[in-house]
């Protein structure tokens, strides 16, 4: 598949078929490494958008009547290609996106298991059955799919965030249409051949790339029924009321701010590895990257020297050598935005600890990078404590005990993943009840839910009812169904008036 690589237009997938699409539009693909053009891609328009809805609509009836153990096995040959072809795919992506190439193969992997709990869909769809609610009459329900239904996601997993979405929905019965990142889309083509060449009907799964044009027609197409998007807030909220205002059923995952606290009691040497991982991972661009730390007590004093020079000694470079511990930032513009954030904490009075701005990676001149940047004293009025950096900068707060962690993290307008470390069952036990987060992590610092669970955040790290994944996506999905049968002679009685009772 290194034809993805070197090829120079990225376009879309759309009816079982490689298309330029009918735009005239198109914006480069970077390799953030190098800081080049490493190829063109092809912005979709609403027509493009409509010739997949077509598409998908067209293959839906087939698809939905084929029994879910045939649908099954088509996702287990996928799975079997996806295994086979993990670390091309993991190239994939630390070409486009830029994180580390054992960062990528764990994105791949993520992916996979979202992917093995869809092969599961025929227990899934099982409904529930009473026998005799009423005198000769059962009831069941059973789920059904709702139709063609869309993803939007972002550019940060451009493999495992789709995998959150089309795996689940498209085992349930629906056909799917795909609006990837434009920063890194060439991941969603392969694994759209892939699809096919597992034996998937050509219709069921589409790409169309693109921008707010893409988007905007999805959300308002009358033949859409579903949209999950992920990305970040005010686009989450956008996608949100736009596609209710359009009769959809809507899940949108938004940004965050994650909070890491770190008890008096914790086993620090833990607690540092924990955090410099959580912190400078994938250059901090995870939406369950933790960003602040609060530091409980004396632990700050005990810890900073121990983060700095941790943060001072990070490995960074291209994301294809086996030593790097930290890529690119994934755009020259993204790189910007995170280094004015720093110039921005040192204005508001935090302590500068360590200063990642403006790092040269030797023989990557031109490369987005950026080294760990690490600030004391911040304080919760700061915009660098309030608002989502998304890049490897990590703020340290001193909180005086736990309540005082509890009460800032449960008043921030994020709340999609927290992490506290200690060595106390009842402060943990405390934590998980209080905590107004939606995925905690107890002395673990990046609880992502496994496939089965769920994922989502609280407040404003998710709009909409149902978190992606595991159950709730199938429930998602599908619509409830009851039917209730009645084969006997009790219709004799003629119509009945009043509300029908058990009898
Ligand atoms: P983004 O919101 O800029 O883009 C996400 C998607 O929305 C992309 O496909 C993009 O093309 C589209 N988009 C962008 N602007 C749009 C507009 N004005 N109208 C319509 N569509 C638009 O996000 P990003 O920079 O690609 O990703 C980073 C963000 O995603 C961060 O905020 C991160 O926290 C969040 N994120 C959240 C989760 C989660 O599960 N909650 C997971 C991953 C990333």
């Amino acid at each position: 598949m290194q034809a993805y690589i070197d090829s120079a237009d990225v376009g879309h997938f759309i009816d079982g078929k490689r298309v330029s699409g009918s735009g005239e539009r198109s914006q480069p693909v970077f390799n953030p490494a190098t800081g080049a053009r490493a190829r063109k891609l092809l912005l979709g328009e609403a027509a493009d958008v409509d010739a997949a809805v077509t598409s998908a609509n067209a293959a839906f009836p087939a698809w939905r009547d084929t029994p879910p153990i045939r649908r099954a096995r088509v996702m287990l040959r996928f799975l079997e290609l996806m295994n086979k072809h993990r670390d091309e795919l993991a190239a994939i992506i630390t070409a486009e996106h830029g994180k580390v190439f054992s960062d990528a193969q764990g994105e791949v992997s993520r992916g996979i298991d979202v992917i093995e709990f869809a092969c599961g869909i025929p227990q899934l769809l099982k409904g529930d059955y009473t026998e005799q609610v009423s005198t000769g009459i059962d009831n069941w329900t059973m789920r059904q799919p709702l139709g063609v239904v869309a993803g939007i996601t972002p550019f940060n997993f451009p493999c495992m965030v789709p995998c959150w979405m089309f795996p689940v929905a498209i085992a349930a019965g629906n056909a799917f249409v795909l609006k990837p990142s434009e920063r890194d889309p060439s991941a969603s083509l392969f694994m759209a051949e892939l699809l096919k060449e597992a034996g998937l009907p050509d219709g069921i799964f589409n790409v169309v790339q693109g921008d707010k044009t893409v988007v905007d027609a999805l959300l308002v197409h009358p033949d859409v029924k579903a949209v999950s998007f992920v990305g970040s807030t005010p686009i989450a909220n956008y996608i949100y009321e736009t596609g209710a205002k359009h009769g959809k059923r809507v899940q949108a995952l938004g940004g965050a701010k994650n909070h890491m606290v770190i008890m008096p009691d914790a086993d620090l040497d833990k607690a540092v590895d924990a955090l410099i991982g959580a912190a400078y991972g994938s250059a901090g661009e995870r939406c369950m990257a933790i960003s602040v730390a609060l530091l409980v007590g004396d632990v700050a004093d005990r810890i900073m020297p121990r983060l700095a020079e941790r943060a001072r000694a990070l490995v960074v470079k291209n994301g294809m050598e086996a030593d790097a511990e930290m890529g690119p930032i994934v755009t020259r513009q993204a790189l910007e935005r995170i280094e004015g954030y720093i110039d921005l904490g040192v204005k508001e009075g935090a302590t500068l600890v360590v200063d990642g701005r403006g790092l040269k990676v030797p023989g990557h001149e031109d490369g987005f990078f950026t080294g760990g940047t690490l600030f004391d004293n911040v304080t919760p009025e700061m915009r660098i404590y309030k608002e989502e950096i998304f890049g490897p900068v990590l703020a340290c707060v001193r909180v005086r005990d736990f309540t005082q962690a509890v009460d800032l993290i449960n008043a921030h307008e994020f709340g999609n993943g927290v992490a506290c470390f200690t060595s106390d069952g009842h402060v943990a036990r405390e934590f998980g009840r209080r905590i107004e987060v939606g995925m905690v992590g107890i002395n673990v610092p990046i609880p992502v839910p496994m496939a089965w669970h769920g994922f989502g955040g609280w407040k404003r790290s998710l709009f909409g009812d149902t978190h992606a994944y595991g159950e709730e996506g199938v429930r998602f999905y599908t619509k409830q169904k009851s039917i209730m049968q009645r084969w006997s002679e009790s219709i004799e009685k003629g119509a009945e008036f009043a509300m029908p009772t058990a009898k």
